[in-house]
């Protein structure tokens, strides 16, 4: 059994670290936030006061936060894991965080000696909590097979990517692929209903024709169709948008960096920065359906409900 420092105990974290606990880790887990603590505290994780005690001991430490800035500080802090760490830990970080800190903090690792792998997830908080998210690892070969081990009780499948930063590479590539496939169901299905079709129908239609994707069959945009889909719950938001936006940018970040064009991605990005203009950044990312009407009524979007539900915000 393993003991593992786990930092950020939110929404991914939380789930993550009860899976651990599950398994028959030891978990010190540290978060800035007291509920967060509290409910991980339910899990079985124990809560510590500090970055320092969180790794007293432990063979892996774990960042799960939300973006980049929030990873390089708790790394860099000077109570922060670089001041603390030892070359026998494993370092992995799990966030969605830009190609340029994952780099950064794998140079950093390196000149102290410290054994550091970017290790990013795919399968939502629903994986999280089943523990079968897909991992994808970058960094040095020989630290895999124990990252491998680490992760498993988390995880369905895990992939080595290849060296550093690759693990977050695949995953900017794989959600910006996402959100594109979106627009193309949300775009989809509006013109076949306009066109006059049944949705059930159109759905069935391309779930064994070419339009199938990932999002076309969880994500589907429309009520009645799919039960995973946020077009049910008023999007109430399964993946917010304010997260994807992140996420695009990104990709776009890269983009730009690289000197790929992505115009797909950049029009994602158009859709979800309007949502945001108008206050529903915390609403499923699927809503963007309603851009693509004049008046911005679309099915399954009762705005009113909204206003009057409590607060979804998290
Ligand atoms: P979250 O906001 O629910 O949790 C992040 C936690 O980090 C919060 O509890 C916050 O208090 C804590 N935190 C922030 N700064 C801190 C600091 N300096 N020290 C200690 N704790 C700190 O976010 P989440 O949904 O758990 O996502 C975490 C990461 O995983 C993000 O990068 C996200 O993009 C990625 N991700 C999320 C999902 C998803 O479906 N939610 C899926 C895949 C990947």
């Amino acid at each position: 059994m393993s003991t593992y420092a786990w930092i950020g105990l939110g929404n991914m974290g939380g789930p993550m670290t009860a899976n651990l606990v599950a398994a028959g880790h030891t978990v010190r887990g540290y978060d800035l936030d007291a509920e967060a603590c509290k409910a991980a505290a339910t899990g079985g994780v124990q809560i510590a006061g500090s970055i320092a005690e969180a790794m007293d001991q432990a063979d892996a430490v774990f960042t799960m936060l939300p973006k980049g800035e929030h990873v390089r500080s708790v790394y860099e802090a000077d109570d922060g894991i670089w001041a603390n760490a030892t070359n026998h830990m494993l370092l992995a970080d799990s966030s969605t965080v830009d190609i340029e800190t994952s780099r950064a903090i794998h140079a950093g690792s390196q000149e102290r000696g410290l054994n550091f792998i970017d290790a990013p997830v795919s399968g939502g908080i629903s994986g999280a909590a089943a523990g079968t998210l897909a991992f994808m690892l970058g960094g040095a070969p020989e630290l895999m097979e124990r990252a491998t081990e680490f992760i498993a009780p988390m995880s369905g499948k895990t992939i080595v990517a290849g060296g550093p930063s690759m693990g977050i590479a695949a995953k900017i590539c794989n959600n910006m692929m996402l959100f594109i496939d979106l627009m193309a169901s949300a775009e989809g299905s509006q013109l076949a209903e306009a066109l006059g079709l049944d949705p059930e129908v159109f759905w069935q239609i391309a779930s064994v024709s070419s339009g199938r994707s990932w999002a076309q069959q969880t994500w589907y945009p429309v009520p009645g169709i799919i039960d995973t889909a946020a077009a049910n719950n008023n999007f109430e938001a399964t993946f917010r948008t304010d997260l994807a936006r992140k996420d695009i940018g990104l990709a776009l970040d890269a983009g730009q960096s690289t000197g790929v064009q992505l115009p797909a991605a950049s029009l994602a990005r158009e859709h979800f920065d309007e949502l945001i203009s108008q206050g529903l950044g915390d609403k499923d990312c699927s809503l963007i359906v309603k851009n693509l009407l004049p008046d911005g009524v679309v099915r399954g979007w009762n705005p009113k409900e909204t206003e009057s539900a409590p607060s979804a915000a998290s």
